[in-house]
């Protein structure tokens, strides 16, 4: 055993290298990224005019009358991943798909995965069971034929799978789908399911089982803080947003982030008539959205929801324990 050698009084203690040029708050950040842990890159495919924000000023049938820009902006997206070498999973609306089937070839080209938006973007608590099970299937097939690979993940418009809409888990085992990624753990006036489960994890539901990958969220105190992509992170500086994934890795728990291809296309057309909130929601800070994204996909890892599934599935405490059934949900 070697003994400790007294430190001599006139040696002055040693100093760790000055780090004021880092703010303590980013010292953080730098300390906690975990860039070990994949996350989910997710894209809902769809157009300006189409999302829920102006659902009450336009109206579905006149959809093929305004310009389309979601086959350019969605090449953006696909430039900016493929720079960086992500895939990432593709939630697609079934109407882009009927119209426009060779960006899902392309799509399907660069190694991404192909999954479903609906065909319609309808909420789901605003249609019946028969409604929603018809449109899905719609969907599904159109994204199918475009495509030519199977379809089995969802992401409802809106995230729109609420307390009012769980039976909708149910129809989407019924057809077929295996994951979903619908509930937002937070309280909004549209979407959320405040205390839901917000790590990975499989439900059962009386059709079977189906994995869900909730949007991300932060839990601060009594605050459950949304952090998952979308208005939130064109609105949140990038450093809170960075912060805050990085908490949920350094966990050792996966996240999922979304964005949507009109959100790196600050000279779409204005929609007229919309409400001052849904014009903020809709329109804050979409120049910045492109080089946010950059910087996003330079601090993690990530790849598509089912290389995620795959690789979480064997860590311990990545995956929430299994629902025995939806009540966790319904409370
Ligand atoms: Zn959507």
């Amino acid at each position: 055993m070697r003994a400790a050698r007294p430190r001599p009084e006139s040696s002055p203690r040693r100093i760790p290298p000055a780090r004021d040029s880092i703010p303590p708050a980013f010292a953080i950040v730098i300390a906690t990224v975990q860039p070990t842990v994949l996350n989910a890159f997710t894209v809902d495919v769809e157009d300006y005019f189409q999302v829920s924000s102006f659902e009450r000023v336009v109206v579905r049938s006149q959809w093929g009358e305004f310009e389309s820009r979601v086959v350019a902006n969605t090449q953006r997206l696909l430039d900016l991943l493929g720079s960086r070498g992500v895939r990432g999973t593709f939630f697609i609306l079934g109407w882009v798909a009927d119209r426009f089937p060779q960006l899902l070839r392309d799509i399907h080209a660069a190694g991404h995965e192909l999954a479903c938006h609906s065909y319609w973007h309808r909420l789901v608590y605003d249609q019946t069971a028969d409604e929603f099970r018809s449109d899905l299937r719609r969907a599904k097939q159109a994204i199918e034929d475009a495509a030519g690979c199977p379809v089995t993940a969802y992401r409802a418009p809106s995230f729109s799978i609420t307390r009012r809409s769980l039976w909708a888990l149910e129809i989407l085992v019924e057809e077929g789908f295996t994951l979903d990624s619908s509930v937002f753990p937070t309280r909004h006036d549209r979407y959320g399911i405040p205390g839901a489960e917000a790590r990975l994890h499989r439900l059962q539901t009386p059709a079977g089982p189906i994995w869900e990958f909730p949007l991300a969220i932060r839990s601060l105190g009594p605050w459950q803080l949304p952090v998952s992509g979308g208005g939130y992170f064109r609105l949140y500086p990038f450093a809170w947003t960075r912060w805050s994934l990085a908490g949920l890795n350094h966990m050792g728990r996966p996240f999922s982030f979304y964005v949507h291809p009109w959100e790196v296309d600050p000279q779409q057309p204005r929609i007229a008539g919309a409400s001052r909130l849904s014009r903020f929601r809709h329109y804050v800070n979409l120049a910045t959205t492109e080089s946010k994204l950059g910087r996003l996909l330079a601090s993690f890892r990530f790849g598509t929801m089912a290389e995620v599934l795959a690789e979480q599935a064997h860590v311990p405490d990545a995956i929430a324990p299994e629902r025995a059934g939806m009540a966790a949900l319904a409370q």
